[in-house]
């Protein structure tokens, strides 16, 4: 008997790494990315290694990319899109519309969701004038900065004084999203480690809220992020940033002891936007027949952190909640594994 296809939606780091582990069980993959390429968000990101490496395994995803795009049992329809399903866990006709504007059916027999992440869009926070101040940009701008342009001068010119904001939509119960986005403290401090290393007379602020010490090793990166005196940390987010009348921008924020308002100028600074669900989010649950959770991510079973209330569909990466990519790809594995496990049985 013919063996069973798997499907997988996405082609990020979750969805690459999916597709990379079927196959290396020997099944065929269907890898449907929306973009123009495969990749996802992490594939634009800098190598954050000072004089050693920060492990933000942000190398690991190129890799990836390389082993799909030569792998022969893994077939990609980039620019392409799930549009309808029919059938039952075990035996779907998937509907695709491909890049050509055709639409082509596919048959598999289990499907893995791996549809990312949307940064909120940091103008909602209208108080850190996002979309009025050039020089106000998020995380994200600044990893794919540094990694087109090389380093942080050649990106943004001589800036001696940085700020990083963070929580910026995320643990905000006025604003809706209650949720903490999990991989921020990480990437803003070891993106500020990287600026100290390239620039040795900045002074670098974190304003934020509590350190949300997650991942490899980081509580020691922590450590010696603070031990640097040219890196302060703030507790507390600012209230608000002006551009106009300054030649710089100015920071409003409370000193959490006193609560007296000071006023500090930046050049730059770095808003550590939300992670929210992707915009497909409800449109894929409801065709493939699987659940949301509170905060519009796909929910997994209580029983299985990659399973969803249809045996044949698995859930993997920051679709399912804020994740770095080391626990993004190894719920692509488990997602895998879950997959061909249900395929055999
Ligand atoms: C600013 C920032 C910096 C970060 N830095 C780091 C870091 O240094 N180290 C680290 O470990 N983590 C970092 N992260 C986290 C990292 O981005 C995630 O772990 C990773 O991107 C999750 O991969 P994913 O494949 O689940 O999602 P994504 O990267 O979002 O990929 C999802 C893919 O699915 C595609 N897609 C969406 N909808 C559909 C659809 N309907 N059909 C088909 N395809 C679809 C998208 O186009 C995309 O290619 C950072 C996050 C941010 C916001
Ligand atoms: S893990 Fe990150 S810092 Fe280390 S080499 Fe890879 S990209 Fe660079
Ligand atoms: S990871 Fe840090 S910056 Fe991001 S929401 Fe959580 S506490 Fe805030």
């Amino acid at each position: 008997m013919q063996k069973q296809k798997v499907l997988v939606l996405g082609g990020g780091v979750a969805g690459m790494t999916g597709a990379l582990e079927a196959a290396a069980k020997g099944f065929e993959v269907y890898l449907v990315e929306k973009a123009a390429d495969i990749g996802g968000w992490a594939y634009t990101y800098c190598c954050k290694a000072t004089d050693k490496c920060a492990k933000c395994s942000a190398c690991l995803v190129p890799q990836a990319k390389m082993h799909v795009e030569k792998n022969p049992l893994i077939t990609v329809f980039c620019g392409s899109e799930l549009i309808g399903v029919s059938g039952q866990s075990g035996s779907y006709r998937a509907k695709v519309n491909t890049n050509e504007g055709q639409v082509t059916e596919l048959e598999v027999g289990a499907i893995i969701v791996a549809t990312g992440f949307k940064p909120l869009d940091a103008a909602r926070k209208g108080e850190f004038a996002y979309d009025r101040e050039k020089n106000v940009i998020t995380g994200l701008e600044l990893e794919q900065a540094i990694r087109e342009k090389g380093s942080l001068t050649a990106a943004y010119g001589e800036v001696k004084s940085i700020g990083f904001i963070q929580c910026v939509g995320s643990r905000d119960l006025a604003f809706g999203n209650n949720y903490c986005s999990k991989v921020c403290c990480m990437y803003a401090s070891k993106l500020a480690k990287l600026i100290r290393s390239e620039l040795t007379d900045a002074e670098l602020t974190i304003f934020y809220m509590d350190f949300q010490t997650f991942g490899k090793d980081f509580d020691e990166f922590i450590k010696s992020a603070k031990e640097d005196d040219k890196i302060q940390f703030v507790r507390g987010i600012p209230a608000k940033i002006f551009g106009f009348p300054y030649d710089r921008l100015t920071v409003r924020y409370a000193n959490s002891l006193t609560g007296e308002a000071i006023e500090d100028k930046f050049d730059l600074i770095v808003l550590s936007a939300a992670i929210t669900p992707c915009e497909d989010t409800q449109k894929l649950a409801s065709m493939l027949d699987v659940e949301t959770d509170e905060h519009g991510f796909f929910r997994v079973t209580s029983l299985n952190p990659v399973g969803t209330k249809q045996p044949g569909v698995f859930i993997a990466g920051a679709c399912q909640s804020p994740k770095d990519i080391p626990q993004s790809t190894e719920q692509a594995k488990a997602a895998a594994g879950a997959a061909v496990k249900f395929l055999v049985v």
